[in-house]
């Protein structure tokens, strides 16, 4: 396990590391497929249409705009809709439900996912944190960071492209310690974009439930795996409604492309927390933001609760999640086109099934090697791809930025004959 630890921290800033060798690259036919950001069809950033008008109304109501500090736990009217997103709360929800969140505004995913793991560290004191088997590397580091040994849980069978649950069940079944941590991630799996079906998310709520498991849920893409921000949440809101313990590290860099802003949240909720637990919780977490970071940025922040709580433009959300998930999508089905008419041997099915920004196309280390040093195409030693570095024809012919799917296509087939 320590070597696993020492392993993924090492690679833990695989994707900065690929991106930035991928700028420092001279040849006009590179392609970056590492980083894990949305890019339109000319390969560019893609400010969502939704923010740029929220910004626009914000500026309009308070001008000049007052930068101020935020209280310690945050923007409480940003809390609760970023609360409301994640479990699903609305009007008819009721308030012993709402009590059971103690929710903290943290530095984006990242951060929620580091002040999750150090509360769980402190306060239920695992023996063993159960991540994914690949997962986000950072995982690793964040989990090391606070002292609690990372076992890794199978998750992907590489062979079938599938989620491999009986091995992720019978490794916790007759390996976990009872109240040890295990992190899930909610949807759009980084990096294999492989997630559980229904049936199965029972079967690993039953599992957690069995073994007495504190489930860390990190949410870092909802709304990418399907478009759909509830369907995206379904697992957590299952987790929830079986009173399980949950915390939940939610980002929203990806899904309002506010990566910079840092704007994220940590959510707890606890099966049945009495007044005095959920107030020890918030003290705790008030405890660590004050000695991090005080108060966490506003700007962001301030952005989201607009777009959540004005039913206008929280519907120009949805519609631009749908415009990013369907270019993800199309570029999946482009590249799947590509690879069938070049008569690549194996089967490509699988990038046709996994859902959100990545694909874990099946090439091996040395395959990726041969990718970067002779094609100029980067990606991640694993074999992820991010679809987002993709650009197909159809969209190119009005466009200034040429299409590279045919020449990833073709490299990939050169790299696997
Ligand atoms: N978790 C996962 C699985 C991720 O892929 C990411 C983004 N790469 C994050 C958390 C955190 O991202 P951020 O800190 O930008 O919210």
């Amino acid at each position: 396990a320590l070597d696993l630890v020492a392993h993924n921290a090492s690679l833990s800033d695989e994707p900065f590391r690929v991106n930035n060798a991928f700028r420092l690259d001279p040849d006009p036919r590179k392609v970056n497929l590492s980083i894990g950001v949305f890019r339109s069809d000319q390969a560019a950033p893609w400010p969502l249409p939704v923010v740029q008008k929220a910004e626009q109304i914000i500026h309009q109501e308070q001008d000049p705009y007052r930068h101020e500090y935020k209280g310690i736990i945050g923007d409480e009217g940003f809390l609760s809709a970023a609360r409301d997103l994640a479990f699903g709360f609305d009007k008819t929800t009721h308030q012993q439900d709402a009590n059971r969140v103690v929710s903290v505004q943290a530095i984006s995913g990242t951060g929620a996912n580091h002040i999750g793991a150090m509360l769980i560290a402190r306060r239920f004191r695992p023996i063993n944190v159960w991540l994914p088997d690949p997962t986000w590397s950072n995982h690793y580091t964040i989990w090391d960071f606070v002292g609690v040994r990372c076992r890794a849980y199978p998750y992907y069978d590489e062979v079938a492209q599938s989620m491999n649950l009986e091995a992720m069940v019978g490794t916790l079944s007759t390996q976990a310690c009872k109240g040890d941590a295990i992190v899930l991630q909610a949807c759009a799996h980084n990096p294999t974009g492989t997630d559980p079906t229904r049936d199965e998310w029972k079967k690993i709520a039953l599992t957690c439930r069995q073994l007495g498991l504190i489930v860390l849920f990190d949410s870092a893409y909802q709304g990418f795996a399907t478009g759909n921000v509830d369907d995206d949440a379904w697992a957590v809101r299952y987790f929830f409604g079986q009173k399980l313990d949950i915390c939940v590290a939610q980002s929203f860099s990806k899904n309002f492309g506010l990566y910079g802003q840092r704007v994220g949240v940590l959510h707890v909720a606890l099966a049945e927390p009495s007044a005095e637990d959920a107030a020890a919780i918030l003290s705790e977490l008030t405890h660590f933001i004050r000695a991090e970071y005080s108060t966490a940025p506003g700007w962001g922040s301030t952005i989201v609760k607009r777009v959540l709580k004005d039913p206008e433009l929280r519907s120009q959300w949805i519609q631009d999640l749908g415009t990013m998930s369907r270019r993800i999508r199309s570029m999946r089905e482009a590249l799947f086109r590509k690879l069938v008419e070049l008569q690549t041997p194996g089967s490509w099915e699988h990038l046709l099934t996994q859902v959100g920004m990545f694909s874990y196309t099946g090439l091996g280390p040395r395959q990726v090697s041969v990718m970067r040093r002779q094609h100029h195409i980067y990606m991640l030693q694993s074999g992820r791809i991010s679809l987002s570095g993709l650009v197909s024809e159809q969209l190119t012919s009005m466009q200034v930025q040429s299409s590279n799917v045919s020449y990833v296509a073709s490299c990939i087939d050169n790299v696997i004959r």
